[in-house]
């Protein structure tokens, strides 16, 4: 018998935990796609008319990728020609907070789910009324469901 093994129990094995990516619960960033992480946590824009969303024009709701928090409603919906999926009002208030931000030598203003933290995209201030907000959101950080669908869910409960 080896009688060396016993004695070396010291706490060793503690391991550092140096990551450097922003703090994603680990239930998140495994379910996400490469491209929705980079959106999500690493502030990313997916390039203009590249996303499924921009021309949706189904009724239903978009919740978040992430962590499935209702964001925005198809009735907020409204066709802004950027190329990124534009509401005028988010779904509910205070399912999004909002922050500065200055990259890129611009003044934007910045739209997260207020649940998860997950980066949606930005708010400008050239919308359509009532709001005149114009919420200019990445298709990657939704995930719509129609609501014909919706209803299904609900009455298969
Ligand atoms: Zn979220």
């Amino acid at each position: 018998m080896d009688d060396n093994t016993k004695t070396d129990t010291t706490t060793d094995t503690a391991e550092s935990l140096t990551t450097t990516a922003p703090k994603v619960p680990d239930e998140y960033k495994d379910k996400l796609t490469e491209e929705q992480y980079n959106i999500c946590f690493l502030k990313g824009t997916e390039p203009p008319f590249s996303g499924k969303y921009t021309d949706n024009h189904e009724e239903g709701v978009y919740y978040c990728v992430v962590c499935g928090q209702p964001l925005f409603s198809s009735t907020t919906k409204f066709d802004s020609q950027t190329g990124w999926p534009s509401f005028y009002e988010e779904a509910q208030k205070g399912n999004v907070k909002f922050a500065e931000d200055n990259s890129f030598f611009m003044k934007r203003i910045e739209v997260m789910c207020n649940n998860c933290g997950a980066h949606l995209g930005h708010v400008f201030d050239d919308g359509p009324q009532p709001s005149g907000k114009r919420y200019c959101i990445n298709s990657l950080a939704l995930n719509f469901i129609p609501k014909e669908k919706k209803e299904e869910i609900k009455e298969l409960k």
